[in-house]
């Protein structure tokens, strides 16, 4: 069944079908250059939605919620790791989304204690189903670093550009928490298992990234070899709004969860690459997104014209 969170009456649609125990919300706009040029349609989509959403679970009785939070509203950190502890800062729209929906769901539980939440703070997902049939398939310009890596490696795109030589780093480039989408998804079963045993859980807030930060280089190295594929690279100064370091501090999501990341930056290349290779025109095939390509062309002013097939 499909539904738009932004139209209330679907939600009650759904919950008139099924009695739900809890919700995990996923849903939300996440490209950041996207929320620069287009904050109304970020604030819009991102905040009705969550409203409508606890509106229609109060209503029924459900107040058991798992929110994907992002580590963005850590800002650039004093220190790394970020503990959840850390004074929240954003620097984009899309980032204000995330902090803004969290503060929403801290005074939701404050005004009604009998909601149990939990906010998941993502690092930076990476990889793909093992099996190859479930990946990332951006519909127009890949924003994220291995989106675009995979994209150069099946020859969609030339070259990958790299935003940053000179950040004080081991080898110049930015560092970040890589985390495979399997651990991500189990830290959300982990998150719902809390919820359910936990009667006075509140409002918590847990991390879910790998602890271990690694550079664009190191990464890019990584793919390199999972895939025997050539990444030619270009230099780029650094992109506004880009942190030098970020990554996680897990102990909480350890100790209170139980959780912590099994897989490595070569799994999470090895899948990737997997995915990649199998569908390297993502879920369409090359004609249809060729069409999807032109469309886009045409609805987007010049500025906005990224696509390369
Ligand atoms: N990055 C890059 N080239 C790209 C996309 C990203 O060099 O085409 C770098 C970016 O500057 C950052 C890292 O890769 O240092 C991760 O970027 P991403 O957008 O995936 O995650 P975020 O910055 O939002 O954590």
């Amino acid at each position: 069944m499909q539904g738009d969170l932004c139209k209330v009456d679907d939600i009650q649609k759904v919950f008139k079908l099924y009695r739900f125990e809890a919700v995990i919300h996923f849903a939300g706009l996440k490209a950041v250059g996207e929320s620069v040029s287009k904050p109304l349609r970020y604030y819009s989509n991102n905040l009705v939605s969550t409203i409508n959403l606890m509106e229609v679970m109060s209503k029924n009785n459900c107040k058991n919620l798992v929110f994907s939070s992002s580590a963005t509203v850590y800002g650039q950190p004093e220190s790394v790791p970020c503990t959840e502890d850390y004074p929240l800062h954003v620097t984009n729209p899309y980032g204000r989304t995330k902090l803004i929906n969290e503060d929403i769901m801290r005074d939701v539980h404050h005004a009604d204690p009998e909601w149990k939440i939990v906010l998941l703070r993502y690092f930076n997902p990476v990889g793909s189903h093992p099996s190859g049939e479930i990946g990332e398939d951006p519909m127009d310009y890949p924003n994220n670093l291995m989106p675009f890596v995979q994209q150069v490696a099946v020859g969609r795109k030339e070259v990958l550009t790299v935003f940053g030589q000179d950040y004080p780093t081991r080898d110049g480039t930015g560092i970040r928490d890589y985390i495979h989408v399997m651990d991500l998804a189990s830290g959300h079963t982990k998150a719902l298992d809390k919820l359910f045993t936990t009667p006075d859980i509140g409002c918590a807030v847990y991390n879910l990234g790998t602890g271990k930060g690694t550079t664009v280089l190191e990464m890019v190295a990584a793919f390199v070899k999972a895939s025997g594929k050539e990444i030619p690279l270009k230099y780029a100064g650094r992109r506004p709004g880009d942190c030098r370091e970020v990554y996680a501090a897990t102990e909480k999501a350890e100790k209170e969860l139980g959780w912590r990341a099994k897989f490595g930056i070569a799994d999470m290349c090895r899948d990737q690459w997997n995915w990649a290779k199998k569908n390297p025109y993502g879920y369409r095939g090359h004609q249809e997104l060729e069409v999807h390509a032109q469309k886009f062309i045409k609805s987007e002013p010049l500025s906005n014209r990224h696509w390369a097939l």
